[in-house]
């Protein structure tokens, strides 16, 4: 096979730890597109190797969060009935099961002179790096052991001595990155580390098992964050001992905040899990994440999966950090909110408004009075077009649920004065009382009829408007009042609208 016939193989190769960032998403999404796009296959591999780090059930949660968003492999780490087992020709992925695949490597990389056995031990590295701190020298290994004869090595072993194995990088040099995300990016040699590849508890380090996985599981792209380039030059010298082809690189800009400060996984809210917690639709993290750093260069803005993976080019990758913009993450849900039908998105809204409280049962409200499906569909209907995210109905609508409680004072407009709010109120009642049920058809029938009312009496909109609403939400901004009578008219017919203005009426008194 010539290089341009090679299948595009792409993976996403992240350590289980527990949850998966926003941009580990991101990684993973332009990793899978890029495959897709060019019809090729794309791994799930598990970079386990940092035992100290292993976090039970890591993995299941990471397996289910990356499916359940959409994003399917081929080939990797698959869960199924409860058991971690591996899909595809290239396994194990998960890189604990690959120890020997591992030593066997290191072993050849030391016997063709391009690794060696290091053992320096912990104390001795520890002053190495002070003393090279307080010559304010960077700090890396002196390559000691470098130089130790066939005949040293052995008698160390003889020893039990620990050890572990380090690259030997070339001393002169340069070694160049040829990224397509960032262009080309030069390294000289002499500034690398002898990197440990091997640890003595018989483990891989990272740069060590990159490199052996990306090349065994043919690797053609190597899609990850940009915080990897400094390691990249020692996993091309690595390909370059093992006389390997050496993959593509694309290296992925940061996420930043709005003060482009660098998005960190300890500022809390930036997994995965929350935001599908949170009532974010799945729809519109894909398509925000895929806009970080992906520049279409078209006007199109809403994309779903397929037509990401029909469009998606690394070549459009900027190299600028994206700014993770909540506000505009808001943006599409609420977009992909109003395009789902009101029965959906009672479904969806229904475990917030029970873990709040608002409804206690499926049929019943916090007060105890029964709900119907037509009543939470109104409800959605004149809230949607606002609404960002679900985990918000709660305090959006509780007043549908329960009495709302609210200051007096909010009932009077500010153009208007107590006795005037108090007669007008009593003058709704009278006029809602004679009502008959088909006034409320529809928003627009209740308020042709409150207008007519509005004319007849010579009232002014803001005296009357604004103590129904209040009267009826309890809130300073909410629905119209045309809204509100025809939403809780469906919930509950007339007594519950009228008893709201009785209530209003007696806190005035
Ligand atoms: N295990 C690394 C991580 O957690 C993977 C880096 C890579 O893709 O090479 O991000």
């Amino acid at each position: 096979m010539t290089e341009t016939t090679k299948k595009i193989r792409t993976r996403f190769a992240p350590s289980p730890t527990g949850f998966l960032h926003v941009g580990g998403l991101r990684t993973a999404l332009f990793a899978y597109l890029w495959a897709k796009h060019n019809g090729g296959d794309f791994l799930l591999r598990i970079e386990d190797t940092d035992q100290a780090r292993f976090i039970d059930g890591a993995i299941e949660k990471l397996v289910s969060v990356l499916t359940g968003m959409g994003i399917v492999y081929d080939e990797g780490v698959v869960v199924e009935s409860g058991e971690i087992l591996d899909k595809g020709d290239h396994g194990p992925y998960l890189q604990s099961n690959r120890l020997e695949i591992y030593q066997k490597y290191s072993k050849e990389l030391v016997e063709a002179g391009h690794a060696y056995y290091c053992f320096c031990d912990e104390q001795r590295l520890t002053e190495l790096r002070k003393e090279q701190e307080a010559l304010k020298q960077p700090t890396r290994y002196d390559r000691k052991c470098r130089s130790l004869s066939k005949e040293e090595v052995q008698n160390n072993f003889d020893n039990a001595m620990a050890y572990v194995i380090r690259q030997a990088i070339p001393e002169e040099g340069q070694t160049t990155i040829h990224d397509l995300v960032y262009g080309d990016i030069v390294w000289e040699n002499k500034l690398l580390d002898d990197q440990v590849l091997m640890k003595s508890d018989g483990f891989p380090t990272y740069h060590l098992a990159v490199v052996i996985d990306d090349h065994l599981m043919e690797i053609s792209h190597v899609i990850r964050g940009e915080e990897w380039i400094p390691s990249t030059p020692k996993h091309i010298l690595l390909y370059k001992s093992f006389g390997w082809e050496q993959p593509q690189f694309a290296h992925l800009p940061l996420l930043l905040n709005k003060d482009r400060s660098k998005l960190s996984k300890r500022q809390g809210d930036v997994s995965v899990e929350d935001f599908l917690a949170k009532g974010y639709l799945k729809e519109a993290l894909i398509n925000f994440v895929a806009l970080l750093g992906w520049n279409p260069k078209t006007d199109q803005e809403i994309f779903n999966l397929q037509e990401l993976i029909e469009q998606f080019e690394l070549s459009k990758v900027n190299k600028s950090g994206p700014i993770f913009d909540i506000e505009k993450l808001d943006w599409f849900n609420n977009l992909y909110i109003r395009k789902m039908s009101n029965a959906e998105i009672v479904t969806a809204v229904l475990p917030f408004l029970k873990a709040d409280g608002l409804i206690v049962d499926e049929l019943q409200s916090k007060n105890g009075k029964k709900i119907t499906q037509e009543f939470l569909e109104s409800i959605i209907e004149i809230e949607k077009e606002r609404m960002k995210k679900f985990s918000e109905i709660g305090e959006r609508t509780a007043y549908f649920f329960e009495q709302p409680k609210y200051n007096p004072e909010l009932l009077i407009w500010k153009k208007a004065n107590l006795v005037q709010t108090k007669e007008n109120l009593s003058n709704l009642i009278d006029f809602i009382q004679n009502l008959s049920d088909s006034d409320f058809n529809s928003v627009l029938e209740i308020e042709t009829k409150v207008k007519e009312f509005i004319a007849q009496n010579n009232l002014d909109n803001g005296s009357v408007l604004w103590p129904l609403r209040v009267a009826l939400s309890g809130l300073e901004k909410s629905p119209s009042p045309f809204e509100l009578l025809y939403v809780l008219f469906i919930g509950y017919g007339k007594f519950e609208i009228l008893q709201r203005i009785e209530i209003a009426l007696k806190l005035l008194t």
